[in-house]
């Protein structure tokens, strides 16, 4: 992703103030039965196909992928499939995922982050690595193992309240711009086809860039300007959970992300992402740059979230 209009007004930009005792990989214990470890290695797995560049074999298979995870877990999963044709007149084959738990119930929470990963890494510092794919280990393949794993909690224990879980696709294709062009393709597509008429969620959050080894969630402020109920709520059940730490009450600028089109459309959706990584949008953003113990924090949240009432 992403723009920053407003860099970490306070201080505290993640990098100064730890001193990387945070680069563990094995996971802390939780208390909803969410597995940080479980998490790791579904985000390895969905790594392991390639880049998810739009259009290519590793997108292809790794969507594949995702919808038989949801498949074997959520109670429903609706697949929407459509073309988009580029600025540049390229035609892409796109699909976001929508994995449903209790779709009978009308309190709903969505949950989003996308699978995708981006085609080139313009913030690499030599002109061939630029022209490089992203890995996206954490842009791309961090909430989707959050999302796998999340959704082992839910087939065992009920959430509460109904939980959509909507992998986008084509979020990270194009620039951030301005102008913005080719990105946040599948939120926008989901935006105007909800999965049912008058589709209304209590509340989403957009889960993205969660694995980070040296994790730090500041505030995203459009969701604190536009939706600061629902940033309160979240960043309430982490300090419950005793991670205040991790989920700071500070500001991290305002971030154009898969929130905006779905906040845009009226919905409640506030964004929890730690853009302070230094491998954002290089080659470097793989596997070694996230754990199972910053998984297992976010994880913690977004199950406590939808299963206690
Ligand atoms: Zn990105």
């Amino acid at each position: 992703m992403l723009v920053i209009l407003l860099l970490c007004i306070l201080s505290g930009c993640k990098g100064d103030a730890k001193n990387g005792s945070a680069a563990q990989t094995t996971s802390v214990a939780t208390t909803t039965g969410f597995s940080g470890d479980a998490a790791y290695n579904y985000a390895k797995a969905q790594v392991a196909f390639g880049p998810r560049v739009p259009g290519t074999p590793a997108a292809k298979q790794a969507g594949d992928w995702i919808i038989r995870q949801m498949r074997a877990r959520a109670d429903t999963v609706i697949v929407q499939s459509f073309t988009y044709t580029t600025a540049d007149g390229k035609k892409l084959p796109l699909r976001n995922i929508l994995a449903r738990f209790r779709p009978e119930l009308s309190n709903r929470v969505l949950y989003l982050t996308h699978w995708d990963s981006r085609p080139i890494s313009e913030s690499a510092t030599t002109e061939a690595e630029k022209k490089m794919p992203v890995p996206g280990a954490n842009d791309g393949a961090s909430g989707v193992g959050m999302f796998v794993a999340l959704g082992d909690v839910l087939k065992k224990t009920k959430p509460v309240v109904g939980v959509d879980l909507l992998f986008t696709d084509g979020e990270d294709y194009g620039q951030f711009g301005p102008p913005e062009v080719d990105v946040l393709i599948g939120a926008k597509y989901f935006a105007t086809h909800l999965p049912s008429p008058g589709y209304n969620p209590l509340y989403g959050v957009l889960w993205d860039m969660i694995g980070d080894k040296d994790l730090r969630i500041p505030y995203e402020m459009n969701s604190f300007q536009q939706v600061p109920d629902v940033v309160s709520r979240v960043w309430q059940t982490a300090a419950d959970l005793g991670h205040a730490d991790i989920f700071v009450q500070e500001s991290g600028g305002q971030i154009t992300d898969d929130h905006v089109p779905l906040l845009n459309a009226g919905l409640r959706v506030i964004d929890v992402i730690d853009l302070t990584y230094p491998p954002h949008h290089t080659p470097h953003d793989t596997m070694d740059k996230i754990s199972a113990k910053s998984l297992g924090i976010v994880g913690d949240v977004a199950t406590s979230l939808v299963t206690r009432r």
